[in-house]
């Protein structure tokens, strides 16, 4: 792979190892609380994102930080808000929880994991605000560029949207990392390369990329599509061959933040083989990837 891993690239930039702590900001998402009319991605189960303790964030920073501490010589974080749409809420009150975060000494990058229709310009004013602190990187949910089957997928936004927020965030300067997911029902190896080649076409360059396979999850609209009617998912070795493809076509610059993702073991429906983390790296990186991956 001629691209940097995120682990790669945080030795290059900062001389040591930088840990993620995964955080909650309690913002819901407008996907999933009615606004926009919908239930929800079609995948969504909780917010789509790993466990992150709810309540005061000095003490989930500080929770979080003595369990990595517990098992690492970990000296600086990535503060992580993953799940949900992290700059949907009010805007003030999110920026004095931001700039709590971003002010720690220990805090090397702030991460926020949002949707792109979840960018607007109080939002950017604040995340600019929060860039002269700390580095802020953006994660933009995309999925798809496949305008058809983000409409099938329910997400609310497309690519266009997408391009939007893309462009407002870059204009101020923050890293933008798209989220993609391969094998969506309904979509070709095609379209997923075509999403590929959508992000490898932005200018400016979009800074990194995370790409899953899908996960089925029970209680989600796509669990119970796939109960009724099952539908074909990659096998491990067919998503690595199409991962590899994918990072071909992806240009040099970008960083793989990650290849696979976490799927809650008590729901996964299907595909059974990403339950085992480790034994799918292994596979990724000896047949796809030709080197280490997160
Ligand atoms: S944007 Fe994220 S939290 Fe909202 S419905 Fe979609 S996957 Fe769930």
């Amino acid at each position: 792979m001629k691209q940097l891993t995120l682990s790669e690239y945080l030795i290059n930039t900062y001389g040591e190892k930088i840990y993620k702590i995964s955080l909650s900001s309690g913002c819901t998402c407008p996907n999933r609380d009615g606004t926009k009319g919908t239930s929800g991605c079609a995948f969504c189960l909780n917010g789509s994102g790993e466990f992150a303790t709810r309540g005061d964030i000095d003490f989930q920073f500080e929770e979080a930080k003595a369990k990595i501490s517990e098992k690492t010589k970990a000296k600086r974080f990535i503060a992580y808000f993953q799940s949900f749409s992290n700059t949907y809420g009010n805007v003030e009150e999110l920026t004095k929880l931001y700039k709590k975060v971003a002010l720690k000494e220990e805090v090397a990058i702030l991460s926020i994991a949002t949707r792109p229709d979840c960018i607007n310009d109080d939002v950017i004013k604040t995340l600019k605000e929060l860039s002269l602190i700390k580095p802020v990187w953006v994660e933009l949910g995309l999925q798809t560029a496949n305008i058809e089957s983000a409409r099938k997928l329910n997400l609310g936004y497309d690519k266009y949207d997408f391009i939007k927020a893309f462009n407002a965030l870059k204009e101020i300067g923050v890293k933008v990392i798209a989220h993609v997911i391969f094998s969506l029902p309904d979509e070709s190896e095609e379209d997923s390369l075509d999403t590929v080649r959508f992000l490898s076409e932005l200018s400016p360059a979009i800074d990194g990329v995370k790409i899953q396979m899908l996960h089925v999850l029970k209680g989600t609209p796509l669990g119970d599509r796939y109960i009724e009617k099952p539908f074909r998912l990659y096998s491990l070795e067919e998503y690595g061959k199409l991962l590899k493809r994918a990072l071909e076509i992806l240009p040099e610059s970008v960083v793989i933040h990650r290849i696979t993702g976490d799927p809650p073991r008590k729901y996964l429906l299907a595909p059974l083989w990403t339950i085992d983390k480790k034994k799918t790296l292994n596979y990724l990186n000896k047949y796809t990837i030709g080197k280490g991956g997160k």
